[in-house]
C-alpha cells in the first residue's frame, strides 16, 4: 500500500527548516505486516528532541529514515502470531522494541532489549528489515515506529493497546515523554514521599519529570532552566521553586536553598553543563539521574572521592526504566484519574506538511508539546 510519511534524507542541514526542508513528505510504498506485526494508521505523533537531534546530526542514524517515534493510531490490519490485538484497537507505540528474550528482556529490563537496540540502530524493524520503499530502495524505520506517516508497520512489541476514549494528540505523549519523564521518577529513582528534588532541563520529559515528582509526593521540587517561560510554567505544575541555569551562583544558591541539596536531581537536557549542575546539587547520600542523550563525544566528569564520601549515586534511565506494556496503561489511569495533567503540556496541533516549520519552534524552545496530526 502506499503512505505518506516524512523523509530525512541528509542530516546535518542548517534551519530554519521552513526553508531548507530537511524532512520531505513523500508517497511511500509500505510492505505489509509480518508475523508478529501490525499495520497502524498513525492518528497523531509528538515532535521530540531525539527526532530534532537525529535533523540536527547529533544522533547519527542511517538515512534515508522516516522520522517520528512518538506515536499513537489505531490498528488496521494484524499480522499473523499478533495475539491480544486486534483491527480497531488503539494502540500507543514506543521507541524500544522487545524480544522477551535477550538477558535484559529476562531480567524484566525490556528498555534494555539487545536485538530492540541493535534494530534501532541499523534502522530496521525488530523482526530484522525494512517494510519502507521509494522507488524500490529501502527507507529506514526510526526506532521501529517512523509515526510521523500516515500509516506504519510496527512491531507488537512496539506497541500497547489503551483505552478508546481518549483522544490520539493527548495518547501520542505517553509513547516517549511521558514514559521517560515519569519512568525517570517512579522506576529508575523510585523517588520516595517527603523527599526533594531537582528537575534541570524542562522539555517535554522534564516536564513529566516535575509532575511524577508531584505524583510521588516530593515536599521540594525544584525547576532549572534558560527559558523563563519555562520556568513559569514549572510552576503552574507544581514547582516549588525556580532557578535560572545561567546564573553563575545556580549550584550555591539551590544548595543553599535545600540546606545542602537535593535527595534527587534529574538531568533531562542531555547537556554536560546541565549534568555538572544536577551532580552538584545533589546532596550528600543523594542521587543523580541522567534521561538526556547528549552527543556521543560528550564527557562528563564529577570527583571520585565524592562518590565514596558522599555515598553518592549516578544513575542513567532510559525509556524511564519501564516496562511499557505494564506502565503505558497505569500512566494512562493516573491522566484519567485527574492526577496527571498532561494536556497541560500539549500544544500546537500541526499538519505533516508543516512538520519542518515544527522542528523550526521546537529548537527555538517552544513551551509546550507539538503534535502531528495526520
Ligand atoms: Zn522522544
Ligand atoms: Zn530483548
Amino acid at each position: 500500500m502506499k503512505t505518506r510519511a516524512a523523509v530525512l534524507y541528509e542530516s546535518g542541514v542548517a534551519g530554519p527548516y521552513k526553508e531548507t526542508e530537511p524532512l520531505k513528505i513523500e508517497h511511500l510504498d509500505l510492505k505489509p505486516p509480518r508475523r508478529n506485526e501490525l499495520l497502524i494508521r498513525v492518528r497523531a505523533a509528538g515532535l521530540c528532541h531525539s527526532d530534532l537531534s537525529v535533523i540536527n546530526g547529533s544522533r547519527k542514524r542511517p538515512t534515508p529514515m522516516a522520522l517520528g517515534h512518538e506515536a499513537a493510531g489505531e490498528v488496521v490490519e494484524v499480522g499473523e502470531g499478533s495475539d491480544g490485538f486486534a483491527v480497531g484497537d488503539h494502540v500507543v507505540c514506543y521507541f524500544v522494541p522487545s524480544c522477551g528474550e535477550c538477558l535484559p528482556c529476562m531480567e524484566g529490563r525490556p528498555a534494555l532489549c539487545e536485538s530492540g537496540a541493535a534494530a534501532n540502530n541499523k534502522g530496521e524493524m525488530l523482526a530484522g528489515d525494512r517494510r519502507l520503499t521509494k522507488d524500490e530502495d529501502d527507507i529506514h524505520h526510526h526506532l521501529g515506529v517512523s509515526g510521523f506517516a500516515e500509516y506504519a508497520v510496527v512491531s507488537k512489541h512496539s506497541a500497547v493497546k489503551v483505552d478508546t476514549d481518549i483522544p490520539f494528540h493527548e495518547l501520542a505523549v505517553f509513547g516517549c515523554a511521558v514514559i521517560t519523564g515519569l519512568g525517570a521518577v517512579i522506576n529508575t529513582a523510585e523517588v520516595k514521599p517527603g523527599s526533594t528534588v531537582a528537575v534541570i532541563g524542562l522539555g517535554g520529559i522534564g516536564m513529566n519529570t516535575l509532575l511524577g515528582a508531584k505524583l510521588t509526593g516530593a515536599r521540594e521540587i525544584i525547576a532549572i532552566d534558560m527559558n523563563e517561560e519555562k520556568l513559569q510554567h514549572a510552576q503552574k505544575l507544581g514547582a516549588t521553586a525556580t532557578f535560572h541555569a545561567q546564573n553563575e551562583n545556580v549550584v550555591s544558591n539551590i544548595r543553599e536553598y535545600t540546606d545542602g541539596g537535593v535527595d534527587y536531581a534529574f538531568e533531562t537536557a542531555g547537556a554536560v553543563p546541565a549534568m555538572e549542575t544536577a551532580y552538584h546539587v545533589t546532596r550528600r547520600g543523594g542521587m543523580t539521574i541522567t534521561s538526556g542523550l547528549p552527543d556521543p563525544q560528550d564527557q562528563f566528569s564529577f570527583p571520585q572521592v565524592t562518590l565514596t564520601s558522599e555515598e553518592r549515586t549516578v544513575k542513567g534511565s532510559y525509556l524511564g526504566s519501564c516496562v511499557p506494556a505494564r506502565d503505558i496503561p497505569r500512566f494512562i489511569s493516573l491522566y484519567k484519574q485527574g492526577r496527571l495533567p498532561i494536556d497541560h503540556l500539549l500544544g500546537d496541533r500541526i499538519s505533516l506538511n508543516d512538520i519542518n516549520e515544527g522542528f523550526d519552534r521546537l529548537a527555538s524552545g517552544k513551551v509546550s508539546r507539538i503534535i502531528v496530526e495526520m
